[in-house]
């Protein structure tokens, strides 16, 4: 496995791999790698004959007061875990490789940036769309990896890449959860004990919206009643949204008549967590 620190030795090294073995994975990440990210591993290797992933910390996604530079780090513990799965090219830019100074260009996917976590974090997704279409640049990929569990990105991701022309396709990987439900995220590990119990409110808010829609309630917002007051009993966890929309253009869906993403975000304490899940009538 090489690890590799600037665009134009990746994009010669992906080039390379690509003429020598046909089809190329690509595992866009932030590091701080666990069962969730190497899932999307083990999907590229099925699908593809070389796979290439990123680790890169990208300082245009995080707002001024969030936690950018607090963001768990540890290459050489992700290395081996992208090596042991059978990743053969990584790519851990400096933020300089990735952002020159005078850098001026953004990608800004109208509309559905401000939605569901876009609201709530003002340029997130303008910083998301940019450092993947940069990545998508170097890699060149034939088939890109993302996790349901970040349902928005899909979302945006899928209309930048078919706005844009990028040739490649997009998978999408289900959310790895631990035994009791709470998403696998690299801020799982900001909680401490009583953080981590609260913060199953996310979960639970997702079954009790399920269980309404499988004992036939179609009703958004009856769902979303139901799940917001699952939070008035977790005073510890402060909900940021509970949503009910339409999983391409994230805007609210008063029925659910067709296949909707039900999505949840919330502070517990000073991390924030997401969670959804899909709904199909
Ligand atoms: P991140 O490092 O948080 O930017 O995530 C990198 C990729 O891993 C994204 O496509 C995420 O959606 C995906 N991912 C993160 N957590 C999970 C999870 N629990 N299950 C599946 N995919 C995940």
């Amino acid at each position: 496995m090489r690890v590799v620190r600037t665009a134009e030795e990746m994009r010669a090294l992906c080039r390379a791999a690509k003429a020598r073995s046909g089809c190329l994975g690509f595992v866009p990440t932030m590091g701080a790698l666990h069962a969730g990210h190497l899932s999307l591993v083990r999907a590229a290797r099925t699908k593809s004959a070389v796979v290439a992933a990123s680790i890169f910390v990208n300082p245009a996604q995080f707002g001024p007061e969030e936690d950018y530079t607090r963001y768990p780090r540890n290459l050489e513990r992700d290395c081996g875990l992208f090596e042991n799965e059978g990743v053969e090219l990584v790519f851990a830019p400096e933020a300089g490789e990735m952002y020159r100074e005078d850098s001026a260009s953004w990608v800004i996917v109208d509309g559905l940036s401000d939605r569901l976590c876009g609201r709530s974090r003002p340029g997130h997704f303008r910083g998301v769309a940019t450092v993947v279409a940069k990545l998508f640049h170097i890699v060149e990929p034939d088939v890109a990896f993302f996790g349901q569990k970040d349902a928005a990105q899909v979302a945006i991701i899928g209309r930048m890449v078919r706005d844009l022309k990028f040739a490649l396709a997009i998978e999408v990987c289900p959310i790895v959860r631990e035994p009791d439900g709470l998403a696998l995220s690299s801020r799982n590990a900001y909680l401490g004990p009583a953080e981590r119990k609260a913060a199953l409110v996310l979960f639970r808010s997702l079954e009790r919206a399920r269980g309404l829609f499988e004992g036939g309630e179609r009703n958004s917002f009856e769902l979303m009643q139901a799940a917001r007051h699952e939070f008035l009993v977790e005073p510890a966890v402060r909900l940021d949204y509970f949503e009910v929309v339409d999983p391409d253009s994230l805007e609210p869906q008063p029925e659910i008549s067709k296949k909707t993403l039900v999505a949840v975000a919330a502070y517990i304490g000073c991390t924030r967590l997401i969670d959804n899940i899909l709904l199909e009538p």
